[in-house]
């Protein structure tokens, strides 16, 4: 056994000269869909890039590390890996999920369910009594989003795992909005983390793609034998730059969340501001357990304003250096408007039940020069009239 190192220099080095023929510093791409047999009956490590590709395991095995975890599955998307771990659950199983999940991971668990390939339920997490009424059910598996989106809503992922423990459903973390730089589930007792590396550990926003990631190497059979069955695993080209990204997953995390805390600070100040969602300030309510679970409070906010739909308008066509885009976890800060934007198809009555507003923008702070950003919010905000 290697002696354990330091996440960062896992980060930034994991298989780092470890080609032998000539000597590579950065691990080389293998685009090659096939490999050669040594000879009749004698196949080498590597077959068919489906089943496994050389980058691609480094990927996984750089992932496993940082995550905690036995070994992982890197996949097409995070939606497929999402996917992947609900391949556990079969027609007479139950999944539980967060009423306030990814909208992607709504609109699966939806679909499969009405495919007859589960059953599921949607409970919010904090409300311990839900939980425990839902867990009664003898649920397979049970899903967990911390912090949650569009509004950063901080769960327990021990005390769940606990509950969980208890009735023997496996647990899920979704992980993409802190990356394992801010959180490692497996440690609090989750059995799954589920990514997509499209987010932060990419960062660049030039890959889509995913990861499951297990705790116990007893997982791995089943869930890599699916995932080559079902043909989600990701390319080499997407693994290559998705390990190139995640180089400088730290540096880029620990910047990223010191604007986010700025920039929480400047709107929280602000009197067209009536809300910040951002669990680093000492008013949101799940401030208390993410000091506790996590490593840093991120670089993902939103925030109301309080003269709506118009206010939002003028703030979003006002913005230069923030753009008006979907996604997250990159470089450059981006602002989207969840009503007409992420959360668009999960109707008014729903949106209204998970206290998604008019005026609410989400933000994902990047790595720009902090007086940029907040210059930025300041003439946008100054857009809105009276
Ligand atoms: C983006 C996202 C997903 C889906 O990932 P894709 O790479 O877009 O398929 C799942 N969960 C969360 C929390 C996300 O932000």
């Amino acid at each position: 056994m290697a002696e354990e190192r330091d996440p960062r220099t896992i980060a930034a080095a994991n298989g780092v000269a470890s080609e032998e023929v000539f000597g590579a510093v950065a691990p080389p791409l293998y685009l090659s869909s096939t490999f050669a047999f040594a000879g009749f009956e004698r196949n080498r490590s590597y077959e068919y890039s489906r089943t496994a590709n050389p980058g691609r395991d480094l990927l996984a095995d750089t992932l496993a590390k940082l995550e905690g975890g036995a070994g992982a599955v890197v996949t097409s998307s995070g939606m497929a890996a999402v996917d992947l771990v609900l391949s556990l659950a079969g027609s007479a199983d139950l999944v539980i999920a967060p009423h306030d999940c990814y909208g992607g991971t709504y609109r699966l668990l939806s679909a499969r369910r009405d495919k007859g390939q589960f059953d599921v339920i949607f409970v919010d997490q904090s409300d311990r009594a839900a939980l425990a009424a839902a867990l009664a059910r003898k649920p397979k598996l049970v899903l967990i989003e911390t912090p949650s989106n569009p509004l950063l809503r901080v769960v327990d992922i021990h005390q769940i795992a606990v509950c969980c423990k208890e009735v023997g459903a496996r647990v899920a973390v979704d992980n993409t909005f802190l990356s394992p730089a801010l959180q490692r589930p497996i440690g609090l007792g989750a059995d799954f983390v589920v990514h997509s590396t499209t987010k932060y550990l990419n960062g660049h926003s030039d890959v889509v793609g995913g990861a499951l990631i297990y705790g116990d190497a007893a997982d791995a059979e089943p869930l890599h034998s699916w995932a080559n069955i079902t043909g989600v695993t990701g390319s080499p080209f997407d693994a290559y730059l998705t390990l190139r990204g995640l180089r400088t997953l730290y540096p880029r995390i620990e910047r990223q969340q010191a604007n986010a805390a700025a920039v929480a600070s400047y709107l929280a100040a602000h009197p067209a501001v009536s809300a910040v969602y951002y669990p680093g300030l000492a008013t949101h309510p799940g401030h208390a357990i993410a000091c506790a679970q996590q490593m840093g409070f991120g670089a993902m906010l939103s925030f109301e304003l309080a003269g709506g739909l118009e206010a939002v308008r003028r703030f979003v066509e006002a913005v230069r250096v923030f753009t008006l885009a979907e996604s997250l976890g990159g470089v450059e800060s981006l602002v989207a408007h969840p009503v007409t934007m992420t959360h668009a198809g999960m109707g008014e009555e729903a949106r209204r039940e998970a206290g998604i507003g008019d005026g609410l923008l989400r933000l994902s702070v990047g790595l720009e020069a902090e007086a940029d950003l907040i210059s930025d919010l300041k003439q946008a905000l100054s857009a809105i009239p009276d």
